[in-house]
């Protein structure tokens, strides 16, 4: 797969942020199969990963990385020992300097999304 500068540079930067290398993910979609969340998000756990070793800014569009809870459930599946919950925080924090919004707080009382989704939002609204 030929990466280009633009995509190379969202994979450096998930990189950097997360301290993983994302192409250690051979996307066996185990981190998938255990995460409780997966039917609240738009593109499951491996999809995500996958996205990122493509270099593929969509993923910033994703709700996925808003919605994970960080419960280390897909690290402690992952054969790799992928820090899954690291790259999605990576991925926040790449939005949230980007300004990318996700989830609206009005949502948060009818969707029942995990903590880490209003921790983010509140973060991203005082920062
Ligand atoms: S479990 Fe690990 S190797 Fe498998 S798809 Fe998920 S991150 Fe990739
Ligand atoms: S850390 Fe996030 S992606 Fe991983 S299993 Fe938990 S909710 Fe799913």
């Amino acid at each position: 797969m030929q990466l280009n500068n633009a995509d190379r540079e969202l994979i450096d930067k998930i990189e950097e942020l997360s301290g993983e290398n994302v192409f250690s993910c051979y996307q066996c979609g185990k981190c998938s199969a255990g995460c409780p969340f997966t039917e609240e998000m738009d593109l499951l756990p491996n999809q995500v990963i996958r996205k990122v070793q493509m270099g593929d800014v969509s993923v910033l569009q994703s709700e996925t990385p808003w919605i994970c809870a960080s419960c280390l459930s897909c690290e402690v599946d992952c054969p790799k020992g992928n820090n899954v919950p690291a790259i999605m925080e990576a991925i926040r924090e790449i939005s949230l300097r980007e300004n990318v919004d996700k989830v609206e707080l009005k949502d948060l009382k009818t969707r029942g999304l995990p903590e880490i989704a209003l921790v983010s939002n509140f973060r991203k609204k005082t920062s």
